[in-house]
């Protein structure tokens, strides 16, 4: 998915036209991560801002590619009615893991333009998917705190905003217009410096990672006691899960379960 351009669905066409808003000064991004800010800079201005490009160049649903702005209603239909399933296989000492959906289309073309494109009114469908795998993991449980793995500042920086915390955010207030006392607890932070997991095998993640988070420690006698699940976008091998759930509990708070918006099908069948 590196470095392809914004319009790398829609076809020539709207990628020289672009191009040629770009050369206006205008335009934008590629889906690699890189921002060209152009005039439209600056925070939640990007989600309309993205929405605007759409209209003009001629968008497609971001996770099916099919004419139409945002997300198709066919997408949105199919990601509302995920039922979320428990992850069979996961690292030792991780608790237990559900996810939303499996990671594949459409989730996976909604998170990227999510969390790379600045489309920030995807959250609201991506946290549906969340709180559905949270709900599953409380059960009966009327109350939660949602603690996201901490992303580092720099890809923070780099992106322009934090994902995963704006879909924990929308996944809160879906659990909280479905009854259950859901709160954001942004609990985590991150160490050291860590390599970018997505080129490493799943022995070399767990090494990358050890040790790499630490539990905030304004958050930890909130937390003692509470009903904790830990949050994370797309779960590969486990190995970021495996990690916040041993900074919480080095602390001594232990974590009811994970919920993930999607698992890879690796994770189903191989447990790699
Ligand atoms: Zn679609």
């Amino acid at each position: 998915m590196g470095g392809a351009w914004l319009v790398r669905r829609r076809g020539w066409g709207a990628a020289c036209s672009s191009a040629r808003w770009a050369r206006r000064g205008w335009v934008i991004h590629r889906s690699g991560g890189r921002w060209l800010r152009g005039r439209g800079t600056g925070g939640e201005g990007w989600g309309v801002w993205d929405a605007v490009v759409d209209l003009v160049v001629g968008g497609g649903c971001v996770g099916c590619g099919k004419a139409g702005v945002g997300v198709c209603r066919g997408c949105r239909g199919e990601l509302a009615g995920a039922r979320g399933f428990w992850v069979r296989e996961r690292p030792l000492g991780v608790a237990p893991v559900v996810a939303g959906v499996v990671y594949g289309d459409p989730v996976r073309g909604v998170v990227v333009a999510h969390k790379e494109r600045g489309r920030y009114g995807l959250a609201r469908v991506l946290g549906g998917v969340l709180a559905g795998a949270v709900r599953r993991v409380l059960g009966e449980r009327a109350g939660v705190w949602v603690v996201p793995v901490p992303s580092r500042a720099a890809t923070v920086r780099r992106r322009g905003h934090d994902p995963l915390r704006r879909v924990a955010r929308a996944a809160v207030r879906e659990l909280r217009r479905q009854g259950v006392a859901a709160r954001v607890a942004p609990a985590l932070r991150v160490t050291r410096r860590v390599q970018d997991q997505a080129e490493l095998s799943a022995a070399a993640r767990m090494a990358n990672l050890d040790g790499a988070f630490a539990v905030r420690s304004r958050w930890a006698e909130t937390l003692t006691d509470q009903p904790i699940v830990v949050v994370d976008d797309v779960m590969t091998t486990g190995s970021t899960l495996s990690e916040a759930c041993r900074a919480l509990e080095s602390r001594g708070i232990p974590v009811l379960g994970c919920a993930v918006v999607a698992a890879t099908r690796l994770r189903l069948s191989s447990g790699s």
